[in-house]
């Protein structure tokens, strides 16, 4: 047993408890001090984790320790002589891969959501053990982590190990009767961790994954990092997410999304798994090694600002796609779709405009975290206008250097001088590393597409290297883009996004300079008739598509319960929408450098 013990107990999982026991055996004889963090990496939100400690009390010589509350997650113990034992219980019913949540199914935690910080020593090696919930329920249950095993058999409860804190709280823990898939990659074991209902097709899983952990490897290059990997995933109705850690993702995915027995298509769903499995992946070196100068260590307490989030993300999105076009998991027009689908959502709302890349990166925790329904009118995602920002600059590179080289280089290079080495990057470093790779001075691209809203010229890029690029209108709401649209003409429009409601179509978004803005409609109003005939989000965009831009119709609508009426002159479907494809008659010299962008030479 280390000198820092905790012991974690799925100890009411009716009442989602999880009851902690902390055993300090040298406590700060001042008074020792302990905290939750208020966030967790990965995930730019404050999020006071320690609201969620139920109870708490400490001891020491079998006898109680007063405990002061100093704020919102930390607390002082009176000055005593060790051991000093804190026990606490822990309310765990959030179903992401951000915290923790118990039920007689299963049990999953990140460190974050329950292991207390002793302060004064975060860099002791600490242990843990793993107890098994009393009942039949649980009777079956295994643990999936990659936290250092001590004595405890691998998939197994018993004592695991950490270093210091900061490996302590980035593995994450789940148990319960999972599936298991295991594979190996460049000789290092990797394995899938499926909790919840599902029928999928283990064999593909594990022959998609290891085609997509091996390209990285080697793209990195050998040997990996980590000495394991644990695709953790928590298969639901309806769900998307993951967070990236260092040997492991905790992923959410949507039960249609895995492929079943007998399924050889790629489905929408189970390419968009994939990406997401590409990503989190990617996240092993981009954000987990390779880290901002700011995270550098991380302070867990409050905010850490970085305005570099474009290249942690938005490079990542950029490579996570590509690669299962490398990969040969999709083919070229599969992945320009992809790309075009990214384009879109960068074109989508004027946010673009208002926002630099570098400035959303900064505000990440107020803004982005935080969306409300102006977010397309105000912000700009750093994921995917970040992506864009990787697609030109590896356009740029390969033309300007006649293929020789290409952002692929820059990251190898961000990998072995700031990776392996553990030194921060800066907005300076990367910048020249850029520069450096390009063979000019492209210090004026970066001005305009991380710290202005210019909008990034993509066009003679995707010139250079044989793709036609066009903008069209939108076909629909549910128009994602990517590929040509269906509908011959330019449909009309209101300017606005909808949900259903049970009286009528909910506006959720109201588009900057949209008819509907103009003619004073906002988000939140319920449209209940259009030219006193009813409205519901079913039959909305349809009713609006059959008249023609500058026609004016009445619009009835509830704001709170006051009825509303709005003269509304409808307008033409911006182009806002992208729609990339292969062309099929460029020359030579520009179908080399789209081989070599598409293949990864
Ligand atoms: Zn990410």
């Amino acid at each position: 047993m280390s000198s820092i013990h905790y012991e974690i107990i799925p100890i009411n999982p009716a009442a989602h408890l999880f009851e902690v026991t902390l055993t300090i055996s040298n406590p700060d004889p001042h008074g020792q001090v302990v905290s939750l963090p208020a966030w967790i990496p990965g995930s730019y939100m404050i999020r006071d984790f320690a609201k969620n400690i139920v109870e708490i009390g400490a001891t020491a010589d079998g006898k109680p320790v007063t405990l002061t509350k100093l704020d919102k997650q930390s607390w002082q113990c009176a000055p005593c002589s060790g051991p000093l034992t804190l026990r606490y219980t822990v309310y765990a019913w959030d179903l992401s891969v951000r915290g923790a949540h118990l039920d007689t199914t299963h049990g999953y935690f990140n460190g974050t959501s329950v292991f207390l910080r002793v302060h004064g020593q975060d860099q002791v090696p600490c242990s843990v053990e793993f107890v098994r919930p009393e009942g039949p329920f649980a009777e079956t249950w295994r643990v999936a982590t990659t936290l250092p095993r001590d004595s405890a058999k691998k998939w197994e409860f018993g004592r695991y190990r950490a270093a210091d804190y900061d490996e302590l709280i980035d593995h994450p823990v789940e148990m319960g009767t999972f599936t298991l898939i295991e594979f190996e990659a460049c000789g290092v074991p990797h394995a899938l961790a499926l909790t919840g209902r599902h029928r999928a097709d283990s064999e593909r899983l594990a022959r998609d994954l290891r085609a997509i952990c091996e390209y990285e490897i080697r793209f990195f290059g050998e040997p990996a990092p980590m000495p394991e990997y644990l695709f953790q995933v928590m298969v639901v109705d309806d769900g998307y997410g993951g967070l990236e850690h260092s040997s492991s993702t905790s992923l959410i995915c949507s039960r249609g999304d895995l492929p079943r027995k007998g399924d050889t298509e790629m489905s929408d769903g189970y390419r968009s798994f994939l990406g997401l499995c590409s990503h989190e992946y990617f996240h092993t070196w981009n954000i987990k090694r390779i880290k901002p100068a700011a995270f550098i260590p991380y302070d867990l307490s409050r905010e850490v600002h970085t305005p570099l989030l474009w290249l942690f993300e938005g490079f990542t999105a950029y490579y996570d796609d590509l690669i299962l076009r490398r990969c040969g998991l999709i083919n070229d027009e599969s992945y320009l779709e992809l790309l075009g689908q990214n384009i879109t959502r960068v074109m989508r709302g004027t946010g673009r405009l208002k926002q630099p890349v570098a400035d959303a990166s900064f505000d990440a925790w107020t803004k982005y975290y935080k969306q409300d329904e102006n977010a397309p009118n105000a912000i700009i995602s750093y994921y995917t206008k970040g992506a864009m920002i990787a697609l030109a600059l590896d356009l740029m590179i390969r033309r300007d250097t006649g293929g020789v080289r290409s952002l692929d280089d820059v990251i190898r290079a961000l990998w072995q001088r700031h990776g392996m080495t553990n030194n921060g990057v800066t907005e300076e470093s990367i910048e020249a590393l850029i520069n450096e790779f390009a063979g000019a001075d492209l210090s004026r691209f970066f001005t305009s597409a991380l710290r202005s809203t210019d909008e990034l010229d993509l066009a003679p890029l995707f010139s250079a290297c044989g793709i036609q690029y066009l903008l069209r209108a939108a076909d629909s709401q549910s128009d994602k883009g990517g590929k040509a649209g269906k509908k011959k003409t330019v449909p009309t429009v209101l300017g606005v996004r909808t949900g259903e409601n049970s009286l009528g179509a909910k506006l959720l978004n109201v588009y900057e300079g949209g008819a509907a803005q103009l003619a004073g409609l906002s988000a939140g109003d319920i449209v209940i008739a259009v030219d006193d005939l009813r409205a519901t989000h079913g039959n909305l965009e349809a009713t609006i598509a059959q008249r023609v831009p500058g026609d004016i119709v009445t619009v009835h609508a509830f704001r709170r319960d006051e009825l509303m009426m709005f003269d509304v002159t409808l307008q033409a479907a911006p182009a806002d929408t992208a729609c990339l494809t292969l062309d099929t008659g460029s020359d030579q010299p520009a179908r080399m450098l789209r081989n070599g962008w598409l293949n990864g030479i």
